[in-house]
């Protein structure tokens, strides 16, 4: 059976490119001093799209690992940590937080809207004594993007060290790291950046690897303990043996991804016109601002269920759409358009798709969801 198409947040269609990269030959990556340098450049293009001069690693693991690396390596028992939560993501960060013995307080925002920077810049006037802070850029099951851009230079201005995951929103919404002050970005491969899943990637600026070097408490663990890496070019030598065709994998969808004239524009126009295609039809979206372009949160309209426009999408029209979890569980379906997967032509078999699917559902639907698509597509 043809695979369908995902059209799910993450994992993304991994283009015939990216797949070929990774059938190429391999060398001995511990050995080769060739793959020093593959290495090297292929952390200097991602300096590039992050916007970033801080140091890169590329780890061998899943988004997820980029989230314990940081924890495990920044966090001594006892330390202050503030966990700015206005979702399942950012709420969640606080539990890495206290699996290495951060002493956690959450900085709540509502969870249908992105965080309230006044109400954030009154807390830290109140209470800063925090060496780090955690945050989402993209609280993907929601389909909401946090203010970055404000919020990390407050977090700067009382010396506090930020991480912030962006796991999904890396390549599909704005990101500087430097200007915007981020101490530790962290991404993965698998979302806007379409490659396969397994590789996380992150940047650490002088403020972190001082904390991470000059810690009262040994870091506990071996793959999460980034203070091996802080050498690894000058002493070429790495900390495991690297996963050579991955890593050919995500240098190509990279490379794909700088070729493009602004990938970041293509996920703004066509996340807008998916959500007002959405709205105008008389669907409700989850987020009342803070609009993701990567991935679209809608409710599950009164007349159906989940599983009812899920399995239409994949069993008569082939196309996987996401569900979330947690307390989002049933309530919503979600809509990727990430990467590979924001492309015009795919969001409207999409929509055309999901059009047909609600209305066999009996939703009541003001106009027909892939005309109003193109109609948005070609208004802006
Ligand atoms: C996808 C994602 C991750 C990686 O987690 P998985 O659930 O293992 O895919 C981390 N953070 C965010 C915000 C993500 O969207």
């Amino acid at each position: 059976m043809k695979k369908p198409m995902i059209m799910t947040p993450g994992p993304t269609y991994v283009h015939e490119d990216v797949r070929k990269a990774m059938a190429e030959e391999i060398t001995n990556p511990d050995l080769d001093q060739n793959f020093f340098d593959y290495y090297r450049e292929t952390c200097n293009k991602l300096k590039e799209l992050l916007h970033t001069k801080n140091d890169i690693l590329i780890l061998s693991g899943e988004g997820i690992l980029g989230l314990e690396a940081a924890c495990a390596s920044l966090i001594e028992p006892g330390d202050r940590v503030l966990c700015i939560d206005n979702g399942i993501f950012g709420n969640g960060f606080g539990d890495f937080v206290k699996m290495y013995g951060g002493e956690v307080v959450y900085f709540q925002s509502d969870y249908r809207r992105a965080v309230d920077v006044e109400k954030l810049e009154n807390f830290l006037k109140e209470d800063h004594d925090f060496k780090i802070a955690t945050l989402v850029h993209c609280e993907t099951p929601s389909g909401i993007t946090n203010p970055v851009d404000h919020i990390c230079p407050l977090l700067n201005k009382y010396g506090i060290i930020s991480v912030v995951d962006s796991v999904s929103a890396v390549g599909g919404e704005p990101l500087r790291t430097d200007d915007w002050k981020i101490d530790m970005i962290l991404g993965g491969s698998q979302k806007c950046l379409s490659a396969p899943p397994g590789l996380t990637f992150l940047s650490i600026s002088d403020n972190a690897w001082r904390k991470i070097l000059n810690r009262r408490v040994a870091i506990t663990g071996f793959y999460t303990n980034l203070s091996h890496w802080k050498n690894w070019d000058k002493e070429k030598w790495f900390p495991y043996t690297q996963p050579i065709s991955d890593i050919y994998g995500l240098r190509t969808a990279i490379e794909r991804w700088l070729q493009e004239a602004s990938p970041v524009e293509r996920h703004q126009k066509i996340g807008n016109a998916v959500r007002q295609s959405l709205m105008e039809s008389g669907l409700v979206l989850y987020p009342v601002d803070g609009y993701s372009n990567t991935v679209t949160t809608v409710m599950v309209p009164a007349e159906t269920s989940f599983q009812e426009i899920n399995e239409k999408m994949l069993k008569e029209h082939n196309i996987m759409i996401g569900g979330a979890f947690g307390f989002l569980k049933d309530k919503v379906f979600r809509i990727g358009h990430m990467g590979e997967n924001c492309r015009e032509e795919k969001l409207y078999i999409t929509m055309k798709a999901l059009n047909g699917a609600l209305r066999e559902l009996k939703v009541p639907l003001k106009d027909d969801l892939h005309r109003l698509f193109l109609k948005n597509m070609e208004e802006r």
